[in-house]
């Protein structure tokens, strides 16, 4: 199995189009510690010829560019990207499906109601449903996509941002996800308001686990004058403190752990930076734009 990270800041990407926090500054400056990032999603392959996305970022165009496995192959229409799995519908994990839509077949898998969310906007309807499939992915229930067994399961989380405030924002529900191929196994869990004993139990013995890491400390966006909202109330576990990920994960037993979905404000996205060199003697690294593992 492969597994090739596309992109690995959250939502805004890194720098924030918008932003001059103290990691953004560094990145404007160029500052080799601090790479670009784009906004976060990772590409999955059983056979190396077709591509399964976990989430279609926003800068999915730029993403195909940039790694060759994901451009067309074969002469006349194709690409490698065979199915689109997507955990919720944030605006940073939808919003690449409008890339996808040049008449090309796909399946586009998520959980019946992220699903619903999409099929009621009306702008996704330029995917057109006679080449696009729509498939639920039910939580527990393993599904065969592209030679992948993938299986979703739920995670504390919030409704996306612009839902907060309608009837459906109570269903507060994340999607975490379990994909496997010839014994091998990788968990994703990019949303994440709080490490349980459940979720634990269902990831020991992963190969490989791509976690949460947008944010460093809970009150990170509040320090830095940046917002009110702290990160759990974001549905984001922090890395650090009481609860934070380094704690949460410690004992469990993993191949190998890499942050992913890192906020462009988290300290961590600077190489050699005291919260960066933390991390990995927690054992974690910060993934980054281009990573490749093979499992
Ligand atoms: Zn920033």
């Amino acid at each position: 199995m492969r597994v090739r990270i596309l992109g690995s800041a959250a939502g805004g990407g890194s720098p924030q189009w918008n932003c001059r926090c103290a990691v953004c500054a560094l990145a404007w400056a160029g500052d080799s510690r601090v790479p670009w990032r784009t906004q976060c999603s990772t590409a999955v392959s059983a056979d190396g010829e077709r591509w399964v996305l976990l989430n279609a970022s926003p800068d999915l165009r730029q993403q195909i560019l940039e790694n060759p496995p994901l451009r067309p192959a074969r002469d006349g229409r194709h690409s490698p990207i065979a199915a689109v799995v997507v955990t919720n519908a944030d605006v940073d994990h939808v919003a690449g499906l409008l890339t996808l839509r040049e008449g090309q077949k796909l399946t586009v898998a998520a959980p019946p109601q992220v699903l619903a969310q999409i099929d009621a906007n009306p702008i996704f309807g330029v995917l057109n449903r006679e080449l696009v499939a729509f498939r639920p992915l039910r939580p527990g229930e393993p599904q065969e996509i592209a030679g992948l067994e993938v299986t979703a399961f739920p995670v504390a989380a919030k409704v996306p941002l612009w839902m907060e405030g309608t009837a459906d924002a109570l269903a507060a529900e994340g999607t975490g996800l379990m994909i496997e191929s010839a014994g091998r196994r990788v968990a994703h869990v990019t949303a994440c308001a709080e490490v349980t004993d459940e979720l634990r139990r269902r990831v020991a013995g992963s190969d490989l686990l791509l976690f949460d890491g947008t944010l460093w400390r809970d009150d990170e966006l509040v320090r830095a004058g940046l917002g009110a909202k702290t990160g759990r109330r974001m549905g984001h576990v922090p890395i650090a403190g009481a609860g934070g990920a380094l704690e949460a994960w410690r004992d469990v037993p993993v191949g190998r752990r890499l942050f992913l979905h890192v906020n462009n404000t988290n300290p961590v996205l600077v190489a050699g930076s005291p919260e960066r060199l933390a991390v990995q003697d927690a054992g974690w690294d910060v993934a980054a734009d281009g990573m490749e593992i093979t499992l």
